[in-house]
């Protein structure tokens, strides 16, 4: 190990990580360069490769979809994210973040632990290994955005069946998001809404001439509170296992805005909410209760006050919630090469949730700690760093080589 880790900065791997940490692939920027970057190294590593790319609000978005293999089912895919969250005046940076660098028994740099070294590391994986052994389809599917409430591949699941012609597309998925290799095989689901609330203006002196917004929010966030007691009775004993620290669907207060002046009567307020949601629960149903008894018990009484008055859900944005067999061979592989259980689902939303709307297994697991992403000095340990590869590496012999079925 001690002779691994001096020379941890001439291998492969650090070259490739390093590489792509360089690229500033945070979400509101463009990705395509990183994608163009490893759409190179997966041709030149024998992978077949497709790019696809969308424009957002003016901005080249692109995914990469390369594989290798014969055109059998039950082949793997691996999936990572390559956009990372935003360092800039981000307080706490001593390194450069776009320089992955090493220091004392860690690495440093946006990404990589979300998740840059582990793209690095399947990658570099896939290339020392020789493909023409693949018994069973090694796939790689790398999306944008999602940090922005996993948008990159909810567009791409739309059309991902008719891009698999060469080889079936797989059922199951690892996804190396930070786990410390520990082994999820769910999460919540995550969907922001904003309730804007629509009153009447005017003088405070006269407060009946108006209809006061902010007022009228009271109402709608003791609608929000007496919803969010009935999803806490929703927990079963699965989601206690899955979700202990709270195993059930949450309402969070994000933001609030609203009125101009302590002396004019509000005509106008937003609050801003995010809602996790856990696999059994519904968020359409969730939300059309809200909007019910948001009708009934607010809207009616303010329509006297004028048709545009009311209480209004807008700007839905919505990551699916993920539950995976647990007692599957993927699974079973995992926990195998891991040497860890596979019980808890993660603290977080990823891909997965996507891909399960095309009936794809996925399980969450790669390097770094939770703890580490999306902070300033985002670090990896070297040990983590080391090992991945060699993980991965096992996995594709099991799943895509042997004979495990
Ligand atoms: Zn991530």
């Amino acid at each position: 190990m001690a002779q691994q880790t001096n020379d941890i900065e001439k291998t492969e791997l650090w070259s490739l990580a390093s590489k792509l940490v360089s690229f500033d692939t945070v979400s509101a920027h463009s990705n395509s360069e990183a994608i163009e970057y490893l759409a190179d190294y997966a041709r030149e590593a024998g992978l077949q490769v497709r790019v696809l790319t969308d424009e957002i609000d003016g901005i080249k978005k692109s995914s990469l979809l390369a594989w290798a293999g014969p055109a059998a089912e039950d082949g793997l895919i691996i999936s990572g994210h390559t956009d990372v969250v935003p360092f800039d005046g981000q307080p706490g940076w001593q390194y450069d973040p776009l320089v992955m660098q090493r220091s004392g028994d860690s690495v440093y740099g946006r990404g990589v632990t979300d998740m840059k070294v582990f793209i690095a590391q399947a990658f570099v994986a896939a290339k020392e290994l020789d493909l023409t052994q693949l018994q069973r389809p090694l796939v790689f599917i790398l999306t944008y955005d999602e940090e922005v409430a996993g948008q990159g591949s909810g567009r791409l699941v739309k059309t991902l069946p008719k891009q698999f012609t060469e080889v079936p597309l797989p059922k199951v998925a690892l996804i190396g998001e930070p786990t410390d290799y520990e082994i999820f095989p769910a999460h919540k689901g995550y969907a922001s809404f904003d309730v804007r609330v629509h009153g009447k203006g005017g003088h405070s002196s006269v407060p009946a001439k108006g209809l006061n917004a902010i007022d009228k929010m009271s109402d709608v966030i003791r609608i929000v509170r007496e919803m969010d007691h009935e999803l806490q009775a929703h927990t079963t004993t699965e989601n206690k296992t899955l979700f202990a620290e709270c195993p059930y669907s949450a309402f969070n207060y994000g933001m609030i805005h609203g009125g101009l002046a302590p002396n004019m009567i509000a005509d106008t307020c937003r609050l801003t909410l995010s809602l996790r949601i856990i696999p059994d629960d519904d968020f359409g149903e969730i939300l059309k209760k809200l909007q019910t008894r948001f009708d009934h018990e607010i809207t009616a009484n303010m329509r006297e006050s004028g048709p545009e008055c009311g209480v209004f859900i807008e700007n839905i944005v919505m990551t699916p919630p993920l539950k995976s067999q647990t007692d599957h061979p993927l699974a079973h592989m995992l926990s195998n090469i891991m040497e860890r259980p596979l019980n808890q689902g993660a603290p977080y939303a990823t891909d997965g949730g996507q891909f399960a709307a095309l009936g794809i297994q996925s399980y969450i697991c790669g390097p770094g700690a939770l703890a580490e992403a999306h902070q300033p000095n985002e670090s990896l340990s070297i040990e983590n760093f080391l090992s991945g590869q060699e993980r991965i590496t096992r996995l594709i012999q099991q799943w895509c080589i042997a004979d495990h079925q």
